[in-house]
């Protein structure tokens, strides 16, 4: 491939190669049904000598691909000419350090930093990805999109689609979304089609009818999507003075995250522009904990890219004879069948990863102490503080190491699940409000 970018499978036995303006079916590779990377030709690309050279971009935060969270870093993802590439403001995310939440997880101050992708325009970490699989389809002259969701990438999509002009379509699993991300589908215009099933069933349906349609698919099969997700880790580093955290927490769910962002460091290490890789921890939800069983009790491995098929055949046939439906508050990881499973034991090799799996009781009681004493977040997100403290009591990560937990989706994405922990007392840190009487001696009485 002689372009600056091209598609390639990343099965090792296969390793077909296309130009970056094919779309194949449902985004796999048909010679072989694996998943495609995006891969570049670094030498013919001006990739900066270091990175913090992409810090003059703040001075021109007028041109809107400039201020853009994802094509400020372009040389890291040019697979398209910038008269393709789309933004609506992505990625405008802050890294905080809180010390009050390391204390939560047992870590010494200074050390945790929380990212929150909740900023971006629809909430969700997914714009970054949106901002360059958008780009992606004008440049091949898409015309209508579809994707399945479990909220975020739905709610993402509308809003991306209509500011390109694509029409679009988005797939939910019935009575399985929470009520901010559904909002968000039907105000921004997508045409919303409620599933009878899971996710998992969703996903099955969407790849199938974008092969019948002809319709681009959005889904983290796409992995154009995944390369404006690398840069979500372009930022931890810039925010963080162009260092390397020691650790990386994600929540895992179909596992594009963590597959973005073992390819972000595996390349920045490629070109010399990180001296060292942070270490990976996903955290699963127990009621949908695949990847934790499958790497931990399975012994699953990358193994250069010859994962043992048939250890997944049987876990997913396993599933489905026990009409196994995954269960868990964090709706945006109660997903079963990943789609970028291979891709993310990829990037646990690349990053020395592990896997744990918390409970909704841990995730809640996490996502309180991240709305009290940081920005808040989504129940998702609050796998990262949870895991965290997991991987802390474990004694995995050390009390003194720098962690950065992605906070993925925005506070109001699931306000349903917010107002019953606090108003039921579900959890304790529940903070219910008081009932007063309408008398101003009983009301100073209450206020403490
Ligand atoms: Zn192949």
């Amino acid at each position: 491939m002689t372009g600056k970018a091209y598609q390639k499978c990343i099965n090792p036995d296969c390793g077909a190669e296309f130009e970056c303006r094919a779309v194949t079916d449902g985004f796999k590779c048909p010679k072989c049904g694996e998943l495609l990377d995006v891969r570049y030709n670094w030498d013919r690309i001006g990739v900066p000598d270091k990175l913090s050279d992409f810090s003059r971009r703040w001075a021109s935060r007028d041109k809107p691909l400039d201020f853009s969270g994802v094509w400020r870093f372009r040389e890291l993802l040019d697979f398209c000419d910038d008269k393709y590439k789309v933004t609506i403001g992505e990625g405008q995310t802050i890294l905080q350090q809180n010390d009050a939440v390391a204390k939560y997880v047992d870590m010494q101050p200074g050390g945790l930093f929380l990212q929150y992708e909740g900023l971006n325009p629809s909430g969700s970490f997914k714009d970054n990805g949106m901002a360059a699989a958008f780009s992606h389809a004008k440049m091949v002259g898409a015309k209508s999109s579809a994707c399945a969701s479990t909220g975020n990438t739905s709610a993402s999509v509308a809003l991306y689609a209509h500011s390109c002009g694509l029409k679009c379509t988005v797939f939910i699993g019935s009575g399985r979304i929470a009520f901010g991300k559904l909002s968000q589908a039907m105000d921004y215009g997508a045409q919303t089609i409620q599933i009878q099933g899971d996710f998992d069933d969703c996903m099955r349906q969407v790849q199938d009818v974008c092969i019948r349609l002809g319709l681009y698919l959005l889904n983290s099969l796409n992995p154009f999507r995944l390369e404006g997700q690398k840069t979500i880790m372009y930022r931890i580093i810039e925010q963080m003075a162009w260092d390397v955290p020691d650790w990386i927490v994600v929540p895992g769910g179909n596992l594009g995250n963590s597959s973005a962002f073992g390819k972000a460091f595996h390349e920045l290490r490629q070109l010399g522009l990180i001296e060292r890789i942070p270490r990976m921890a996903i955290i699963n939800a127990t009621g949908a904990d695949t990847l934790n069983d499958l790497v931990n009790n399975k012994k699953l491995v990358w193994n250069g890219g010859r994962v043992d098929r048939a250890v997944i055949d049987n876990y997913y046939a396993d599933l489905t004879a026990r009409s196994f439906s995954p269960h868990t508050c964090a709706s945006a990881i109660e997903i079963s069948r990943p789609v970028n499973l291979k891709k993310c034991l990829r990037a646990i090799d690349v990053c020395n990863g592990v896997v744990r799996a918390v409970t909704d009781e841990e995730i809640c009681d996490a996502k309180a102490i991240i709305g009290k004493y940081g920005l808040g977040c989504e129940p998702a997100s609050a796998a990262t503080i949870a895991g965290l403290r997991r991987l802390r009591s474990e004694g995995v990560i050390a009390a003194d190491q720098r962690v950065a937990c992605v906070l993925t989706g925005h506070p109001l994405k699931d306000p349903n699940l917010t107002v019953n922990y606090h108003k039921e007392r579900q959890g304790q840190f529940s903070n219910p409000p008081i009932e007063a009487p309408n008398d101003l001696e009983e009301i100073i009485r209450l206020i403490k």
